[in-house]
């Protein structure tokens, strides 16, 4: 089997995690996930974490200098020969341009950036029931906004970005997870 190596898009509460989670495993590559990585730099006390902290709670995106090291760092662990897939990593332009020089020294290109859209309402709606389960610090109607806000303004036009690229591919994110599950895998083949 080829590597494989993704990119999943999509709004705050549309699933990137759970389906990134699950492709990960059934593909058997990493998922790089940089909010969880962020989240357990918090936990942890860390450097990294005490930037990140403040900015994270009103759901605004941590510095790009921070969020790129800690994503160069990941990507240059040996597991990544196998293929990856990055989930909620790039998340604005800049990044994204940082992703495409980083890419060239590890010698892969990107395959495939997967958007799952939904609506913004149904988002919300989830969201909030995931603060009530998870309780997670950024899980407040404010914060959901305001991810939300700065998706539309700052990670929505990846999907240009990557669409000019001929990698792009929409899927529907509304729905069970076994069904979404199946979209994607119908759309990457
Ligand atoms: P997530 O778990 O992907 O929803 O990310 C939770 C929070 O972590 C976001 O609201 C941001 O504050 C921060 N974060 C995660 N990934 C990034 C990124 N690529 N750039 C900037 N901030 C990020």
């Amino acid at each position: 089997m080829t590597s494989r190596r993704l990119l999943m898009l999509g709004p705050p509460g549309a699933g990137k995690g759970t389906q990134s989670a699950r492709l990960a495993e059934e593909l058997g590559i990493p998922q790089i996930a940089t909010g969880e990585m962020l989240r357990a730099a918090v936990a942890a006390g860390s450097e990294v974490g005490k930037k990140a902290k403040a900015r994270m709670d009103t759901g605004d995106l941590v510095p790009d200098s921070v969020v790129i090291g800690v994503a160069e760092e990941r990507l240059s662990q040996p597991d990544v020969a196998a293929g990856f897939i990055l989930d909620g990593f790039p998340r604005n332009r800049a990044q994204a341009e940082a992703l495409d020089g980083m890419l060239p020294k590890l010698g892969c290109t990107l395959e495939c950036c997967i958007v799952l859209a939904a609506d913004v309402e149904v988002l919300v709606k989830r969201l909030l029931k995931r603060a009530e389960i998870e309780g997670r610090s950024d899980d407040n109607e404010t914060s959901i906004r305001n991810r939300m806000a700065v998706y539309d303004e700052k990670t929505a036009p990846l999907i240009e970005y990557y669409n000019a690229k001929n990698i792009l591919v929409e899927v529907d994110g509304l729905g069970e997870i076994d069904e979404v599950a199946a979209r994607i895998a119908a759309a990457i083949g």
